[in-house]
């Protein structure tokens, strides 16, 4: 089949420029007839019909030429079905990139799914782009996610578990009852892959225990069975989850956590010691304010002079020796944790973290008139093995976290989300989205073979 250069250019299959011409406001007009045999074959009983009943016009919307809009004029035939018994009198031509009672390319449709799914922009933006509505958009981004995301994920050695906090709770009345009834909850639990790329693996409404055991439950058992260590925030509910449905993972909490409450602990007893020495809370100019923000930071990363004004100002008084007996348990606790692998270049040995351990709640029993310290020691003591995990096999959950910020950018971008299907969908394509450029080829594996004399130039 010949194919002249202008319809190779426009590159629509079966339809053959005729005249193409600026129209105003930059539109590229172009008027095109249809070449392809397929296209006079009844649609009912399949017969090359050769009786032409009329001529129709019809004007698909398409894809954009550079950055103008391109109004296609197409001419095509209404044919009449010559079979006998066929019930159909006469029907129009209809294209792959076309079909029947579509006024929309197929090529468009496929641009503005794929826009949403690869570049990140929102339905509307889209929209607007390919001069089609927000559904139209809608559905074609959820053609171009739902195949990727139905996909079975890949086993995976180290998973994550977080929540994720989407929007404001919808409720309804009950009209027997009167009573309000939960719609959509505003929580979402989500889960990642920490040790592969495949990003957010799922997310499910709630984030109560049943909530992610019954996305686990879903997992394949061989699935279920490669994961090794489960990554949490200190949160009870997803650890009976895990435990429940992953019994042969290990729990590792997120020591970023554990270090927070920690710091926290440290900043309750300061107040608590500056309200009862001053009768008001801390202002600039109090000795114990002026070493707040180092009493936060870690004991390697002060310098000399900071640590003199540290020590300084906390021997001065009983309350002072208070605080700093607070500010030693932190970096006791910490001392524990930093035989972790990615601190110390080499595997810790479980003995030295419990020894360590050891040492920080002989140090809590020592100083046990400070309630803040005993009981963080209890709260540490409750998640001691988990600690100990995350410690040795140095799983963090702070690829969850990054990904959570996605997830909030994904909502920002969209002004909010209505629909908590529509935000999953969203969400997960955003959150998977890196890996997918990372498998992609290089190369287009696209071609358009010109058929015909090669044009001699000149
Ligand atoms: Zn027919």
């Amino acid at each position: 089949m010949f194919q002249d250069t202008a319809s190779v250019l426009f590159g629509v299959e079966g339809l053959q420029v005729t005249d193409a011409q600026a129209g105003p406001d930059g539109t590229l007009e172009v008027w095109a007839v249809t070449d392809y045999p397929a296209a006079a074959a009844c649609p009912d009983c399949g017969t090359v019909s050769a009786r032409r009943h009329d001529t129709v016009l019809a004007r698909p919307r398409d894809v954009r030429r550079g950055g103008d809009r391109v109004a296609v004029w197409w001419v095509k035939c209404r044919w009449k079905c010559g079979e006998p018994g066929c019930g159909r009198k006469t029907f129009t031509e209809r294209l792959p990139q076309v079909p029947p009672r579509c006024r929309i390319t197929a090529r468009l449709r496929e641009q503005a799914g794929a826009e949403v799914t690869e570049r990140g922009i929102t339905p509307s933006e889209a929209a607007r782009h390919a001069g089609v509505s927000w559904p139209v958009a809608h559905r074609a981004f959820a053609a171009a996610a739902d195949p990727v995301l139905e996909q079975a994920p890949a086993p995976v050695a180290h998973l994550g578990i977080d929540e994720h906090r989407r929007g404001r709770p919808r409720w309804r009345i009950d009209e027997d009852t009167g009573e309000y009834e939960l719609l959509a909850d505003r929580w979402h639990t989500c889960f990642f892959d920490l040790s592969g790329e495949q990003g957010l693996l799922g997310q499910v409404e709630g984030r109560t225990a049943d909530d992610a055991a019954y996305w686990l439950a879903q997992a394949a058992p061989a699935w279920r069975d490669a994961v090794r260590v489960v990554a949490i925030d200190m949160c009870s509910v997803y650890a009976s989850a895990v435990r429940r449905m992953l019994p042969g993972a290990q729990i590792a909490v997120d020591l970023f956590h554990v270090v927070h409450l920690a710091v926290k602990m440290t900043g309750d007893v300061r107040r608590r010691v500056v309200r009862g020495k001053y009768g008001r809370r801390g202002r600039s100019g109090d000795p114990e304010y002026g070493i707040k923000n180092l009493l936060a930071r870690n004991l390697e990363h002060l310098s000399p002079a900071q640590f003199a004004k540290v020590t300084g100002t906390l021997q001065a008084d009983p309350g002072g020796q208070e605080i700093a007996a607070a500010w030693i348990g932190k970096e006791k606790l910490r001392h524990a944790l930093n035989l972790r692998a990615p601190v110390t270049g080499s595997v810790p040995c479980e003995r030295a973290v419990r020894d360590r351990l050891f040492a920080f709640y002989d140090w809590c029993t020592q100083n046990d008139d400070i309630p803040e310290l005993l009981s963080l020691a209890r709260t540490v003591s409750r998640w001691e093995d988990e600690i100990v995990a995350a410690v040795l096999t140095g799983v963090t959950n702070a690829a969850s976290e990054s990904l959570n910020r996605l997830a909030k950018l994904e909502a920002r971008l969209a002004y909010g989300f209505r629909n908590p299907a529509n935000q999953r969908r969203r969400v997960r394509i955003a959150c998977t989205r890196g890996r997918r450029r990372k498998s992609r080829t290089a190369t287009s594996n696209r071609t358009h073979a010109v058929t015909g004399p090669k044009p001699h130039p000149g």
